[in-house]
């Protein structure tokens, strides 16, 4: 069993990749029948704002830090009339501060200047939102709304789709929208939430960035990274 130190493409035709990621969908289910969105949230907007803290940082630290936001702030016009500084100081341990505390603070002006209040459910008008691009508006969609809409790719299933070799973008291996485009022509669109949400699960307890567990993975045997095509 190789480790994944090098990513390996397989020959294959496309129908082919798309008979493997449906192997690899399955074996997810096997592993991970509940995957679910790891960010605690009561409503649309909470799960709005804790997606935006949770760049770079962890889904623990911003379950902790967001119900302090949220009690203080509980609608979209609460915090668009917070001040910039206290926004800062209480989402300060999730990192970027100042970056995000801008996008929660603008986009919820934008919610209650052009939704009245409430958060948008489709993809033109969610990255309308300042601070909102299409990963964040995926998970909005898929988690709360129910709307296979498209694949969130996040820093994991960028990751693991590129060493299971569903997706090939080469130079262009961080565009995680070109990657989802890859996804979303492999994976069936009933599925495209539940894959985000497996694969981030199997990318924090498997396939780790530093260290891929190739020799535990169940996956292994569909994986050209560990070698299963050598
Ligand atoms: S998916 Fe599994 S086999 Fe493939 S690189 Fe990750 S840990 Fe290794």
């Amino acid at each position: 069993m190789k480790n994944a130190t090098r990513i390996r493409k397989p020959r294959e035709s496309k129908e082919d990749r798309k008979s493997r990621a449906a192997k690899i969908l399955r074996g997810l289910k096997r592993l991970y029948p509940e995957a679910d969105c790891a960010l605690e949230h009561g409503s649309a907007l909470q799960l709005l704002i804790s997606t935006i803290l949770s760049a770079q940082s962890t889904d623990e630290t911003v379950n902790k830090v967001a119900p302090v936001l949220f009690a203080k702030y509980p609608t979209a016009a609460d915090l668009a009339g917070a001040e910039l500084s206290d926004v800062e100081e209480i989402i300060h341990a999730t990192g970027f501060f100042r970056q995000k505390a801008k996008s929660v603070t603008k986009s919820c002006a934008a919610i209650v200047a052009n939704h009245g209040g409430e958060v948008p459910d489709t993809m033109d008008e969610l990255v309308q939102l300042p601070g909102v691009a299409r990963k964040t508006a995926n998970v909005i969609l898929g988690t709360w709304f129910k709307k296979n809409d498209g694949v969130v790719v996040d820093t994991h299933v960028g990751r693991l789709a590129e060493r299971m070799a569903i997706t090939w973008r080469g130079k262009d291996s961080k565009d995680a929208v070109k990657i989802e485009l890859d996804l979303m022509e492999v994976i069936p669109k009933k599925s495209w939430t539940y894959f985000s949400h497996a694969m981030i699960q199997h990318g924090r307890r498997v396939c780790s960035a530093r260290k891929p567990d190739c020799g535990d993975c169940t996956l292994a045997k569909l994986c050209p990274s560990a070698g299963a095509f050598d």
